[in-house]
């Protein structure tokens, strides 16, 4: 099967006609995916930290698969202080890397004992001190624990689409995500993160995107957007 590239959608030349794409985006995803949220299992902020660490790597999907053994047998963060790291690594080892996410989570168990009284704390400079923790689970575990919009999560389909869709030019996640802030209303920041997640899971997937069934199609100039089949 052959594909045609049909690049031929015209880029926004005014900062007006800017802002437009970007509300279209916005209320395209808002129709695809009104209620995006994280897919992560958890009943509170130190249960998705750790599904965050664990999430590394690994389908959130095989997480869901662990953490209920895990938290099952580790209920309080304390159970996680006090654990060796060489126990909890064999606890988690099916999420990969197991000995790198068993030291962060329990340092972080520590460090959120030691330092914050054993609450995670609300601000991402307090939650970049925390092993495991740098802006991405950062950023998911104050969006969805808390509510508070601290940034935008710019995971691996964040960073392919935002490319894509022309809302940043950079590769570098922490460059992605300050172009992001600039050019997504404060508002959206965790909405559209979650959105462009489930996104880039069912429609604008790494390989062969599925164009054809895009709403945002007429405003996408990719470079790798697929035209219609010419089977
Ligand atoms: S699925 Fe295709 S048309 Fe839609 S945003 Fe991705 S590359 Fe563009």
């Amino acid at each position: 099967m052959r594909t045609a590239r049909t690049n031929t959608v015209a880029k926004p030349k005014t900062a007006a006609e800017r802002k437009a794409r970007v509300d279209r985006i916005l209320a395209e995803l808002d129709k695809l995916y009104p209620n995006a949220a994280c897919a992560l299992h958890h009943h509170n902020a130190w249960q998705l930290l750790v599904a965050t660490i664990l999430s590394a790597q690994c389908t959130d999907e095989r997480v869901n698969k662990v953490t209920p053994g895990l938290f099952a047998k580790y209920p309080e963060i304390a159970d996680f202080a006090a654990v060796s790291q060489e126990e909890l690594a064999n606890d988690i080892r099916s999420t990969g890397f197991f000995n790198n996410k068993a030291k962060s989570v329990t340092g972080a168990a520590r460090k959120v004992i030691n330092d914050f009284h054993g609450e995670i704390p609300r601000t991402m400079e307090e939650m970049l001190t925390i092993p495991g923790a740098a802006r991405k689970t950062a950023n998911v575990v104050l969006g969805t624990a808390y509510g508070i919009a601290s940034g935008v999560v710019v995971d691996t389909h964040v960073q392919r689409i935002a490319n894509r869709l022309d809302l940043t030019k950079n590769q570098d996640p922490v460059k992605i995500e300050q172009d992001l802030m600039k050019t997504i209303p404060r508002e959206r920041w965790i909405l559209f993160s979650h959105q462009v997640i489930h996104f880039g899971r069912n429609i604008c997937v790494a390989r062969k995107p599925k164009c054809g069934e895009c709403p945002l199609n007429s405003v996408c100039y990719a470079k790798d957007k697929a035209g219609p089949s010419m089977e």
